[in-house]
């Protein structure tokens, strides 16, 4: 089924959109049945289930890190993730850019934004994310490169609702872009949408969404 499924999605996601095909809890051999079908992006939720399946699968799969992610377990994936979806503040980018310089690579990240009403979701404010982007210690880290925004709707089937949120992260992508990354062409991705809702994301701006259960079975 999982072939039929990714062929399924892939031809509703319009082109300029990138799917990132979310693995977690899955089995490697469900993995590697995307990767046959051409599919090269995948993201997990957790350190060390990443970086084992990464132990196992092919090597040209780039790893996206989309769930919360702890200061000190981002040493286990710096060496090769490429792209950290979930940076919520200082202290993190700090310790990705401090592990991105032991690696001499450049790591790059999305800031996560809390878009949902339910608190328990995380992310940063707009004022959290400007007080972010305009201080000191981010302006001097050489080696992180921030392309752009991530965010997590409510769980709800409140079209209107889903709207608003996703409205909500595109206007602080373009805010952003304009205030500190306007000549800066990396900072273009709009990460936003699940199973359940990356088509209402798309028609409010996502260029990255995140499907799991659509493409895999549920969990
Ligand atoms: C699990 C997860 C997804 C995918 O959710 P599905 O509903 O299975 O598509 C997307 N983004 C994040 C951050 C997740 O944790």
């Amino acid at each position: 089924m999982i072939a039929e499924n990714l062929k399924e999605i892939q031809a509703t996601i319009p082109a300029g959109v990138t799917l990132v095909a979310v693995s977690k809890t899955k089995p490697v051999s469900d993995i590697q049945v995307a990767y046959d079908c051409g599919q090269r992006i995948f993201g997990e939720n957790k350190v060390q289930e990443l970086v084992d399946k990464s132990e196992e699968l092919p090597k040209d799969i780039e790893w996206h890190m989309i769930g919360h992610l702890q200061s000190n377990k981002v040493k286990y994936i710096a060496p090769f993730v490429s792209l950290i979806h979930s940076v919520d503040g200082v202290k993190l980018l700090t310790e990705i850019n401090k592990q991105g310089k032991k690696n001499n690579r450049v790591i790059n990240c999305l800031l996560q934004f809390h878009i949902a009403q339910e608190y328990t979701k995380f992310g940063l404010s707009f004022e959290e994310a400007q007080d972010l982007l305009s201080s000191e210690e981010f302006i001097k880290m050489e080696n992180i490169s921030i392309v752009g925004v991530m965010g997590m709707a409510t769980f709800t089937q409140n079209e209107d609702q889903l709207r608003h949120e996703f409205t909500t992260l595109e206007n602080y992508f373009h805010v952003i872009k304009s205030h500190f990354f306007k000549f800066n062409p990396e900072f273009k991705h709009v990460s936003m949408g699940m199973s359940g809702d990356y088509l209402i994301a798309i028609e409010e701006g996502s260029n990255m969404v995140r499907v799991g259960s659509s493409i895999f079975g549920s969990r």
